[in-house]
This record gives structure tokens, C-alpha cells and sequence, in this order.
């Protein structure tokens, strides 16, 4: 069971100067924005925390493990995960902003939600490709890959099939 609290910041509580927080980040932040690439996660995130009377400046260090369907075989592959991000919050006025890393924080507000700068964070640290045996010792599953590509083949046959323009081939010959 996801809790809903458990990535709340409350930036007024926080003490002036440093500070450190740990988070753990599991598959249940990826069910909250309903993601089904990644099926396991098991990261581990310190947050260096330096409060200023304006600012609350963190840096953020990922360490763990996610898994993902392999590119080539389909079957779960775990990659690991090695970030590091920042992110400054700004008690103040709204102002325009160029660095998406930098959050204005009006009065009023009391916390802040971390959810969807973790589930980023992790997005942004998996590598663009995931194959077995890349990155570590696994082997892709070969029996899977001789069924995918059986597969693709049938569907390349059952659109032969189906496409007039085949049929309309056919009968010129
Ligand atoms: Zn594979």
C-alpha cells in the first residue's frame, strides 16, 4: 500500500542549514502515474538538504535497481540506477523561470510533493536501451525471441492475407 505522504516535503518544518532525508522508491510511485514499463524498483535516494531563509536548496543521490522488459526478449531485465539530481525550491513571488530544477514556492504553501520529481528522476536514469548482457552477465531468452519472431512473421503473412493490394497482385499473375 502506496503512502501518500511519504514523498511530502514539509519545507516549513525543515531546519535552517543542513539536513538529510532518505527515501525509498518502489513500484507503487510508478503505479501512482500509472507506468507499466517499469515492474519492480527498489532505489534508494538521499537528499542533502540546505535551508536558506529564501531557499531550500537539495541534492538528491539515486542508488538501486529497476526492472523493465528487455528490448530484444521481452523478459524482465533489472538495470541499475546511479543519479545524482538537484532541485531548489524558492519561497516568494512567482516569477518566469528558465531552469526546470528550480520550484517558487508561494507563502501559503507548506509542503511540497516530491512524487513527480522522483518518478522523473528515475525515467531520465534508465538508459534509452535495455538488452540483456549490454550492461551485465544475463543472457536474453533466446525461446522468447524465436516466438516473437515467429510471431512477426505470422502477422507479416496474415497482412499479406488481408492486404487487396496483394489480392489485386495475385490475380495479375
Ligand atoms: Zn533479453
Amino acid at each position: 500500500m502506496f503512502a501518500k505522504d511519504a514523498y511530502i516535503l514539509n519545507v516549513r518544518a525543515l531546519p535552517t542549514g543542513e539536513s538529510k532525508e532518505e527515501y525509498l522508491l518502489t513500484k507503487s510511485l510508478f503505479d501512482r502515474f500509472e507506468n507499466d514499463d517499469i515492474t519492480a524498483c527498489d532505489v534508494k535516494c538521499e537528499a542533502k538538504i540546505d535551508r536558506t531563509e529564501r531557499e531550500i536548496s537539495i541534492n538528491f543521490t539515486f542508488n538501486g535497481t529497476i526492472t523493465v522488459a528487455c528490448d530484444r526478449c521481452l523478459e524482465p531485465i533489472d538495470i541499475k540506477i546511479s543519479s545524482d539530481e538537484y532541485l531548489v525550491l524558492k519561497f516568494g513571488q512567482a516569477v518566469e523561470i528558465e531552469d526546470e530544477n528550480v520550484v517558487m514556492l508561494s507563502e501559503k504553501e507548506t509542503v511540497f510533493d516530491l512524487s513527480q520529481f522522483f518518478f522523473e528522476c528515475v525515467l531520465v536514469g534508465k538508459p534509452f536501451r535495455c538488452v540483456h548482457g549490454e550492461a551485465d552477465e544475463s543472457k536474453c531468452d533466446e525461446s522468447m525471441i524465436a516466438l516473437i519472431e515467429c510471431q512477426n512473421k505470422q502477422k507479416e503473412k496474415d497482412n499479406e492475407e488481408t492486404d487487396p493490394r496483394w489480392a489485386a497482385l495475385k490475380k495479375l499473375k
